[in-house]
């Protein structure tokens, strides 16, 4: 081995220094950041609830269907789907999610279809296929964290507009508008929305589509929560609703279908006046191929999952995540100091922490000490840049739900300033 001397200055390697990339340097997830950064003891006499995780598999009370079972199953026995497919999918899994996203007025072609390893990789392909480092997306907030940690790590900054919890999570399009620039690359939409379960009426998906078309911005629809829709509400995918603004929509199976381990997303090209023909097209394409695409098995059974998994199956999961969001608000709602909101769609709610009401400097230590004192917890609403609120899973079985919320009011009424028992 050779030892490092000054006249080494070309001889580049002369010791172990291996270090990361830039790129995975500056790649950090702001959830982790937020929580590890607390304390989190729970209290030893009481069961944990965590409200936190976004995955509605952990607590074994929603399960996906047989029929998506028996699909993979099919597929595992063919033998057919053990090899390699195009980076994009097979023709056979693209026909099939073309037809699973068609609407009447909007037919989607197959060739309009990259697969993706979950909807994460179809939001990483779309935002790193689009935006350069040194250009800028547009992200709501409070957001999903995940646009950001794509990409920041790659130098793509990130600037928010603000939804307002007061109208229904709508987005502020006059303070969105000022934010775009001639850097901006994406206008990221999250509807049904994590974490605040709006779903957008067609009004304001034409409005917002109306200030990217006046600023030539194509949008990123992550519509992983499609059809998750509470009575009374209508999903309406912002692809089809586009005349001549490009859309990516980014969606999969892991939450409608209840499988998000099974890592199948997908992007659809809405393009409509061929804008994205001259070169993204094959830029998400290529990109694709970066990875040699996804998932052989699960492409395999996609046909048969997005073609059998029976209309109940999506009417029962539906009814359990918006009975549990009305038991939730009812509880929380009657509890001074918070101010929940009450979803729309997807599985989560926002609630509002009237800070002045507390003895803590903000809603970290909040819930630091709900989790010392309740043994629940919730993620704070840090992880989404929007301090001051919390966001809890609904997914969770009713009757944890419920102690979970009890628990909440009775921690806030033990600490809110100004309940105090009158004298008599
Ligand atoms: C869960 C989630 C995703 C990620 O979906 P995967 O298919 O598991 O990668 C993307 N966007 C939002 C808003 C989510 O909540």
């Amino acid at each position: 081995m050779k030892p490092c001397g000054e006249d080494d200055a070309d001889a580049a390697r002369c010791s172990w220094d291996v270090r990361c990339s830039g790129l995975a340097r500056a790649t950090h997830n702001p959830i982790r950041a937020v929580v590890e950064n607390l304390h989190l003891e729970p209290n030893p006499g009481k069961q944990l609830i965590a409200l936190s995780l976004g995955d509605p598999t952990v607590f074994g009370n929603l399960q996906p269907p047989g029929e998506l079972l028996e699909a993979v199953q099919s597929s595992l026995e063919s033998l057919s789907y053990n090899g390699y497919t195009a980076g994009r999918g097979s023709q056979e899994a693209r026909e099939a999610v073309a037809k699973y996203s068609s609407t009447p007025g909007s037919t989607v072609d197959p060739n309009d279809v990259v697969l993706c390893s979950g909807c994460s990789g179809a939001l990483d392909i779309c935002i790193t296929g689009v935006a350069d480092p040194g250009q800028n997306i547009l992200v709501p907030r409070p957001g999903f964290s995940i646009y950001r940690t794509l990409a920041e790590g790659c130098g793509i900054a990130v600037r928010s507009y603000d939804l307002k919890p007061a109208d229904g999570w709508e987005a502020d399009l006059v303070q969105m508008e000022q934010q775009i620039d001639k850097n901006t690359a994406l206008l990221v939409v999250t509807n049904p929305s994590n974490p605040c379960g709006s779903v957008y009426s067609r009004r304001h998906l034409m409005d917002i589509l109306e200030v990217a078309r006046r600023n030539y911005l194509p949008v990123l629809a992550d519509e992983i929560y499609e059809h998750m829709v509470f009575p009374g509400k209508e999903f309406i995918s912002m692809g089809s609703l586009s005349q001549d603004v490009p859309i990516l929509v980014c969606s999969g199976l892991a939450k409608r279908f209840l499988v998000p381990g099974w890592r199948i997303g997908w992007i659809i090209i809405h393009d409509r006046n061929g804008i994205l023909q001259k070169e993204v097209y094959g830029g998400l394409q290529r990109m694709s191929q970066r990875t040699v695409g996804c998932n052989t098995l699960v492409q395999g059974a996609l046909p048969a999952i997005l073609a059998n998994t029976p209309k109940d199956f999506f009417v029962n999961t539906i009814a359990v995540l918006y009975n549990n969001a009305l038991v939730a608000y009812d509880i929380l709602k009657r509890v001074e100091g918070l101010y929940p909101v009450m979803p729309e769609g997807a599985m989560y709610m926002m609630v509002g922490i009237d800070m002045i009401d507390f003895p803590f400097e903000d809603e970290l230590e909040f819930l630091q000490q709900l989790m010392r004192e309740e043994s629940v917890f919730c993620l704070p609403g840090q992880c989404f840049d929007y301090p001051n609120y919390m966001r809890l899973v609904i997914t969770v079985p009713e009757d944890l739900l419920k102690e979970a919320c009890h628990r909440i009011a009775d921690f806030c009424a033990r600490h809110h300033k100004t309940i105090c028992t009158l004298p008599t």
